[in-house]
């Protein structure tokens, strides 16, 4: 009896396995196509200045659906991007629209001064980024002041290089922010010495705040302002983390409580709103 009870568990997790490859495959086939034929989408969510409540910004975040495997999520076709090298193609994509977009709103006149875009530490490896972002802002000019690049922590594994890229980013005029900070592995102390402007608190802190941990949240924010750094939080997602953020001094926020992310033509309803 135990025999087949061991036999099951294995076929079952050789099934598993298998499953697990084979929509592995088939993203990172789709996904290439998908880029080719421009069929990925890109979705905007308004950063809120968290004292005047007013638009500070917009984060671009990209959404894929296809037609026959449905919406897949950037959680699960972000990191096979990165293993396969097409986060670069997809990282110029999704730039080049970002960009292209917020300078079209800025000509109708729409208050809008940020758009950020997520790059992948993969990227910035990849020798033509730089002359890429230039080529970009070129092409869509778009005023470098106006566009914001997040990086993760996982940049401090390669410092020197890392260092390098980004003062070349920073000479430019392109502003840099850490996203999801607090759940790597980098120091405060590291990231003082690179030329980051904003820190985002990653969304897990916030999330805590409903559990009465405050300490850690108030911690990073004192800390991130006797460096400097400018602070947002990420996930916002009601009233009291909100107070509490605007108690301890955090410049900006974004989140479910205030809006998703959104495609275009929203994001332009809710800035007709605001006018
Ligand atoms: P991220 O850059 O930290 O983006 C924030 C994520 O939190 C987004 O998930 C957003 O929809 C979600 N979010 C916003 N407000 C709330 C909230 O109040 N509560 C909760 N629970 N979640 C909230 P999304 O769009 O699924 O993206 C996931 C991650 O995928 C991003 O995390 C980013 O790391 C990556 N990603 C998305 N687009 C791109 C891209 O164009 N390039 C790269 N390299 N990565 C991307
Ligand atoms: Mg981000
Ligand atoms: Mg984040
Ligand atoms: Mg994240």
């Amino acid at each position: 009896h135990a025999k087949k009870n061991w036999n099951d568990n294995f076929t079952f997790f050789n099934q598993n396995l298998s499953d697990y490859y084979t929509r592995k495959a088939n993203i990172e086939n789709h996904l290439r196509k998908s880029l080719m034929m421009e069929q990925l989408q890109v979705h905007y969510q308004p950063i809120i200045e968290l004292d005047s409540g007013k638009i500070f910004g917009l984060e671009a975040l990209v959404r894929w659906e296809h037609p026959k495997m449905g919406i897949i999520s950037p959680e699960e076709f972000i990191p096979i991007a990165e293993e396969t090298g097409l986060i670069i193609d997809l990282g110029n994509y999704v730039l080049q629209k970002a960009c292209k977009q917020l300078k079209i709103w800025q000509e109708s006149d729409f208050d809008l001064i940020h758009v950020s875009v997520n790059i992948s530490t993969r990227q910035l490896e990849h020798n033509q980024f730089v002359e890429n972002v230039i080529k970009v802002l070129k092409e869509t000019k778009l005023n470098p002041m106006h566009l914001e690049l997040e990086v993760t922590e996982s940049i401090v594994q390669n410092i020197k290089h890392s260092q390098k890229i980004l003062n070349e980013l920073k000479n430019i005029g392109v502003n840099l922010s850490i996203d999801d900070f607090g759940t790597g592995y980098s120091s405060l102390n590291i990231l003082h010495h690179l030329p980051i402007d904003k820190l985002k608190i990653d969304k897990t802190f916030i999330n805590d705040i409903n559990t009465n941990d405050y300490a850690l949240v108030k911690t990073i924010i004192e800390m991130g302002h006797n460096l400097n750094f400018s602070l947002i939080a990420e996930g916002i997602e009601n009233e009291q983390q909100l107070n509490l953020l605007k108690q301890y001094k955090c410049q900006y926020g974004q989140g479910y409580y205030f809006s998703k992310p959104l495609p275009a033509n929203e994001i332009e309803k809710l800035l007709l709103k605001k006018k």
